[in-house]
């Protein structure tokens, strides 16, 4: 019988590697943490009604990207493919809206399935990292989740990516654009597919990839154009905020995205490093979105950033993430008795807070010191018969070879010093 493999567009985390996918993780999610944002966690399966009214009915996401399926007991149920619609559905249903706390701060962390096409940076299992502010309509907030995410992929080092800024409007203004667009495209030799994307959904043309579009949508009307006015000076906050944190961004009037419920602010972050899938997180504000799913109007706006894609962008930028190792001592025991008496300071040594290992399986030395290399650590402790008749273990520096004899009472303290 042949062995099993991971499905196709997927792949294992898998150490040492993982490390990194973790240490990406705690980045994005520290600045969160630290700016009123609580915690939130989500079943890995929704309803799929939920998204296809809160992503969007005509989206590439919803239309051909779910993982959709009906359970045994009849429920139409689908894999998130992403995290905002349950995020407002699981705030909604606890009423945390009505805590007369607004905005609701939350963050999550967690794995989203996307049938597409796998390549580099395209996966259908892939891990994001998100975040919502809900309930208030504030050009200070917008600005916020920007920033923050700014700051988590600077403190990642990395630097070689762009904001992408843009407006969409809002349903006083967009409408009036959206007919001024549907007029512009209907006169282009477009194919039957996108021609009904016209109807449908008209922005996401100006996001067609293939050239033979975009050089005929030069000359299409411009949404910038027809911003209203509170749309217009709201942008102009949101902008002069991120400028005065000294975040840059550039304006980019073509940027929609494949979500069906951003209106106003929207953004990209792109990494240049990266090839075609190139944008390693975005999000924007979804005024409507609360309605959409049922609930009251929440003006809300949030991002989702990609775990993924970042550790390419890392790797993109040769960054090595400086880790510390997995495990500080290793303790290698000679022997029966030593083997009892090791395991017991172990033991003793984790409850202190030192990340150490153990010998297992009854290893010879060589095998047993190779171990300790390979684990990382700095120290190891070695004992054998005649170390513990004296009551002592040894205490080798792994760089140095250094070993010294330690009383068995003083392993704890002689570690740390050794240690710090
Ligand atoms: P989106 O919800 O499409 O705006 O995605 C937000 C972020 O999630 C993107 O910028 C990517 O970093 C990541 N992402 C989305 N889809 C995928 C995918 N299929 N594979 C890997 N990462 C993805």
């Amino acid at each position: 019988m042949s062995t099993f493999q991971a499905p196709k567009g997927t792949y294992d985390l898998i150490p040492p590697s993982s490390a990194t996918y973790l240490a990406v993780r705690e980045a994005i999610a520290a600045p969160l943490r630290n700016s009123g944002y609580g915690y939130i966690e989500t079943p890995g399966f929704e309803n799929v009604e939920l998204f296809a009214r809160g992503v969007g009915e005509s989206t590439d996401i919803v239309t051909k990207e779910m993982y959709a399926f009906e359970t045994k007991g009849g429920d139409k149920l689908a894999l998130r493919p992403e995290g905002t619609a349950s995020t407002l559905r699981a705030a909604l249903e606890a009423n945390l809206h009505k805590g007369g706390n607004l905005p609701v701060k939350l963050w999550y962390s967690g794995s989203y399935y996307r049938y597409e096409r796998p390549q580099k940076g395209r996966y259908r299992h892939f891990s994001q990292v998100g975040a919502e502010a809900i309930g208030v309509e504030d050009p200070a907030l917008d600005a916020e989740l920007i920033i923050l995410a700014n700051h988590s992929y600077r403190s990642l080092g990395l630097s070689d990516f762009r904001i992408l800024l843009n407006s969409l409007g809002d349903k006083e203004c967009r409408p009036v654009y959206r007919a001024a667009l549907q007029d512009f495209l209907r006169g282009l030799e477009l194919d039957e597919e996108t021609r009904r994307r016209i109807e449908i959904n008209p922005l996401r043309v100006l996001d067609d990839k293939r050239e033979s579009v975009q050089e005929q949508l030069i000359g299409a009307p411009m949404l910038r154009d027809y911003l209203c006015e509170a749309c217009k000076t709201y942008h102009e906050q949101v902008r002069e905020l991120l400028t005065a944190a000294g975040v840059a961004f550039e304006d980019d009037p073509k940027l929609v995205r494949g979500l069906d419920y951003y209106t106003r602010t929207t953004f990209e972050f792109v990494h240049d490093g990266l090839g075609s899938q190139s944008a390693v997180g975005g999000g924007g504000r979804y005024d409507g979105l609360s309605e959409m799913i049922g609930g009251p109007a929440l003006p809300s706006v949030g991002w989702a950033l990609g775990v993924d894609r970042t550790v390419l962008a890392l790797e993109a930028e040769g960054i090595t993430l400086d880790l510390p190792a997995a495990t500080s001592v290793y303790a290698v025991p000679l022997g029966e008795e030593a083997r009892r008496v090791l395991f017991g300071k172990v033991t003793e040594l984790r409850l202190a807070g030192v990340a150490t290992d153990f010998a297992y399986g009854g290893k010879g030395l060589k095998n047993a010191m190779k171990s300790a290399n390979r684990s990382g650590a700095r120290l190891a402790l070695v004992a054998g018969e005649r170390d513990l008749a004296e009551g002592l273990v040894q205490l080798k520096d792994l760089q140095s070879g250094e070993q010294t004899a330690v009383a068995l009472d003083a392993v704890v303290d002689e570690v740390r010093r050794a240690l710090a």
